[in-house]
Parts: structure tokens; sequence; C-alpha cells
């Protein structure tokens, strides 16, 4: 599908051309492409003259400090709730990146749902709601780095520097992990080449992004794949859970579960992994799959959530022993 059609991004156009203050806003527990997505815009649109504040519903993982001037970011946090709001007055533009309904951004949502303000929405995940005033969806792309990258080819090339290259090719990593998944296309490929061509480390970021681990991590994933998981041979099926001892067990961090649900799939046969994280107040629930088993199909249907159709997410208001036993008894009818 052609990105940006040219009716479609003159609206957009015609919109900065009015030079809004701006708001980026982008999910909860923000992962590499949210952060790089939000980060990559926000320097881009800076440097185009543009006011902009970027927000992120909760904190991101220490390992990306990195990121040029990540630390611009506004986290939200509930005692400043009423600060936030002016982030979202009538008078401003906000583009909504990485995300795909408005209850991705928490605590923020009401603010996001009630505003004036017209909101873009540049994304890649399945199935976007209707509350946006334009919707850059493209739910085959590799990730909202690439949209990123596209909107500032079809804008303005030359605001593209060294900073901006980094942060958007930490989005283009991370949600291919690596380059690894069916959603790498040759397009990518190409703008990965052209970041290059800014002078980015790849090496590093991808050190950076992916070898960061805390030993307690890497003992943690041991630990869960040893005693935390289930195979289900004949559904070339695996789960695992992380309950609340263990993380004090392993003083885990946020983030520091992220890509568990991944390591499953290295074995040739296994097609699906499941991941259950128990919260203070809930689970959330990772879904990876291989090949066409459609794991957001699940995710929406089954635990309230949503994603790709190999990656998505979800929740669960029940103990973490009723989730399973729930998720148990789906087994022979979904997989
Ligand atoms: P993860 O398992 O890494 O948290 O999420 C996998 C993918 O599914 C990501 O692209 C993420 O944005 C999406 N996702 C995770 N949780 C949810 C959810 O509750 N709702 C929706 N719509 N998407 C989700
Ligand atoms: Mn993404």
């Amino acid at each position: 599908m052609e990105r940006f059609p040219e009716n479609e991004l003159k609206k957009l156009l015609d919109e900065l051309g009015k030079r809004p203050p701006i708001t980026i806003i982008t999910h909860f527990n923000p992962d590499g492409d949210a952060i790089g997505s939000s980060m990559a815009l926000k320097l881009y649109l800076e440097k185009l003259g543009f006011s902009v504040d970027c927000l992120f519903p909760s904190p991101f993982p220490p390992y990306y400090n990195w990121i040029p001037r990540v630390a611009e970011a506004k986290v939200y946090t509930e005692k400043d709730k009423q600060s936030f709001e002016t982030y979202f007055s009538a008078d401003r533009l906000i583009f909504c990146l990485d995300f795909n309904h408005p209850s991705r951004v928490n605590q923020l949502s009401e603010f996001l749902t009630n505003s004036k303000a017209k909101k873009i929405l540049i994304d890649h995940h399945e199935e976007p709601s209707s509350n946006f005033d334009m919707c850059f969806s493209y739910p085959g792309s590799s990730s909202t780095c690439e949209l990123i990258y596209d909107f500032m080819m079809r804008y303005d090339t030359s605001a593209l520097d060294k900073d901006i290259a980094s942060c958007l090719y930490t989005g283009l990593l991370t949600d291919t992990g690596g380059f690894q998944f069916s959603s790498t296309h040759p397009s990518t490929l190409h703008m990965a080449a052209n970041l290059m061509e800014k002078g980015i480390n790849a090496t590093e970021i991808y050190n950076l992004a992916f070898n960061n681990f805390s030993l307690n991590r890497l003992k943690l994933f041991g630990h869960c794949i040893s005693n935390n998981m289930k195979i289900v041979e004949d559904k070339k099926l695996a789960y695992m859970w992380i309950d609340r001892r263990t993380k004090t067990k392993f003083d885990i961090q946020d983030g520091d579960t992220e890509g568990l649900v991944n390591y499953p799939m290295k074995v040739l046969d296994i097609e699906v992994s499941v991941l259950f994280k128990q919260d203070y107040d809930k689970i959330r629930i990772s879904f990876r799959s291989k090949n066409d088993v459609d794991v957001n199909k699940i995710a929406r249907q089954y635990f309230n959530g949503g994603g790709h159709i190999n990656a998505a997410g979800g929740m669960s208001k029940q103990s973490l022993d009723e989730t399973l036993a729930y998720f148990e008894s789906l087994i022979p009818t979904i997989f």
C-alpha cells in the first residue's frame, strides 16, 4: 500500500503550515520503536523550528538512556497528572505514534480522547480505532520508525541528521528483531543503508539494544526457561510465566522481561510462544508466533489486547493461576 498518499499528506502539511505547538505521544511501557520514533520526530520537527513536547505514559527502560536527548521526554506520573493536560490543548497538533487505540496511553487516555486538538496517527498495528483525525496506519510495515522516515523523506529530507538517524535505526532494528521478522521488506533495508550513510554506529546500537542484560536478567531468563515453561508439543506451543515472587528474587527492573517471550521461538518446531507476567494489579501477556498463526486475533478476542499477526499483547484481571487455567482451557480450540 502506498504510504502517505498525496492528498492525505497534503492535509497534514497544511496543518503543519499553521506552525502549531506539537505534542508527540506513544504507548505505555515504550519500546525501542516507540521511543525511537517519538524522539526522531521530536528532534526533526524542532530542527524545523517547531516547539515540541514528547510524552511517555510510563517510564522507559534504563538501557534506552543513551537515545539522543531522551531525557527531554516528559514521563507521566500520577502526581503530575494535571500538569499534563496542557499538552492536549486545542491549539496543538498531536502525533500519536506506535499505538492503535487510546487505551494504549493508559492514564493519559482521558486527556487524549477529550482533546479538541487534531490527532494524527502514525502506526503499524492492526485495526486502528477511529479516534484520530488523520490515520496513517500501515500494518505490514516493519516499524513506526520506518513510517516516520517515509514522512521525513516526503517533507524535508535535509533535516535528517546522525542523531535522528540513530533514533530511527533503533526502532527499525528492535521491531524487526534485528531484521529477522517477515515485516522486513526491501524498503526496510534501503532505509537502514541510508541511515548508516548518515554516520550512525549500527554495531553499537545493536549492542545497546540487544546485548544489554544485567546478570540478574540473564539468570531470570534461565530460571523461567528451566522452571516456568510448559510445552504442548502437538500444538507447537510454549508458554511461560513470571510470578511476583520470581520478580523479587531476581530484583528485576522495568523492561527486564522484554525479549523473554522470544526464546522458545529459537526451537525450530515451536510456532507460538506466550508469556504471562504478574503485575501488581493484573497479568500482562505477550504472544509471539511464526508463519500464519495470528496471535493478534487471539490477544484481541480472549485477552483484551491486540498488536500484529506475529507479535501481540494482552492482559487479564484474574489471578495468575486463573489466567493460566483459562489459557489452558482455550488451547484445544485456538491452536
Ligand atoms: P509486547 O509483547 O512486546 O508487549 O507487545 C507485542 C506487540 O503487541 C507490540 O507491537 C505492542 O505494541 C502490541 N501490544 C501489546 N499489548 C497490547 C495491547 O494490550 N493492546 C494492543 N492493541 N496492542 C498491544
Ligand atoms: Mn512498533
